[in-house]
């Protein structure tokens, strides 16, 4: 399904797609409290019991996680390159994700859709909370697969964790344990100061993260925001060579604000590794 989510782009700036085959989710971390995709279901789900019309996959609570075995295919149908959001309303990693259904995603159309096989570059954005999960995951899958799927033959995976806070800057650590192509972080819902330094510098160990993607909280309950949250890490980015992108502040008023302007510009830059098959993060 295409979506309006701004860094969901195509390579060529047409909207991105979410392919959601894992459908609800339950909270992680405080950046969860006034999940939208929660609110979302919950509303469709109530309506449900007054019978106005609701597609069926809205008849079981949020918390209830489920697979849709039937969306598994849909990225294969797409022809044009694609970036594709994985299960956008929901966590892959959560914990009631059975890793059959997980083995499914990334065995089938994931480990179809390598340019090599059907010379379509489309490109997967995997983007969790629950990181720890997502690193056994990917090691298990690795032995699995005796090291031909994961992590190898998968340039066109990009892995990413949110971080709110200081407190979940530690999924960066977990992050930073797999390998992957493109590697980025979600400082959204931001909801304090986060300092990801560490992350950006070239060590010994590591490259830097490849992205780095920043916005504040919407929606009616939305927490303060700070621009000058914003403002240091973009500085940082530039400082690191790190492409930046700035997903929405909040105004004067405190009203949200997409894609705003920060010092004369907007902030919307993307890693090469989305326009180049053979390249992995830097900036654009
Ligand atoms: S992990 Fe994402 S989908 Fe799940 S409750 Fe939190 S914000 Fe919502």
């Amino acid at each position: 399904m295409s979506t309006k989510i701004p860094w969901v782009r195509n390579p060529d700036g047409s909207p991105g797609e979410v392919w959601n085959p894992i459908i609800g989710c339950t909270p992680a971390s405080p950046g969860c409290d006034n999940c939208w995709a929660e609110r979302l279901h919950t509303q469709r789900h109530e309506a449900t019991y007054t019978a106005q019309l609701q597609p069926p996959c809205y008849k079981r609570p949020f918390n209830k996680v489920r697979f849709r075995e039937d969306r598994l295919d849909y990225p294969l149908h797409w022809k044009k390159p694609r970036t594709i959001f994985v299960n956008s309303t929901s966590d892959t990693f959560h914990p009631d994700v059975d890793s059959n259904w997980l083995r499914k995603m990334m065995i089938g159309p994931v480990h179809h859709c390598q340019p090599r096989f059907r010379g379509v570059d489309h490109k997967f954005l995997f983007l969790t909370k629950r990181s720890k999960r997502m690193v056994t995951f990917f090691q298990r899958y690795a032995e699995w697969t005796h090291g031909i799927g994961w992590p190898g033959d998968y340039p066109h995976v990009g892995l990413g964790v949110t971080v709110e806070n200081q407190d979940y800057r530690t999924r960066l650590v977990d992050l930073f344990n797999i390998p992957a192509a493109m590697r980025f972080v979600s400082i959204e819902p931001q909801l304090d100061w986060v300092d990801i330094r560490p992350w950006l510098e070239h060590s010994r160990l590591h490259r830097p993260l490849d992205w780095v993607l920043l916005g504040a909280e919407s929606g009616p309950n939305r927490r303060p925001f700070n621009t000058d949250w914003a403002r240091y890490t973009r500085d940082h980015c530039i400082a690191a060579g790190v492409p930046f992108f700035y997903k929405q502040g909040h105004d004067e008023h405190g009203k949200v604000d997409h894609i705003p302007l920060l010092d004369g510009r907007t902030w919307t830059e993307r890693p090469k590794w989305f326009f180049n098959p053979d390249k992995e993060g830097g900036a654009s």
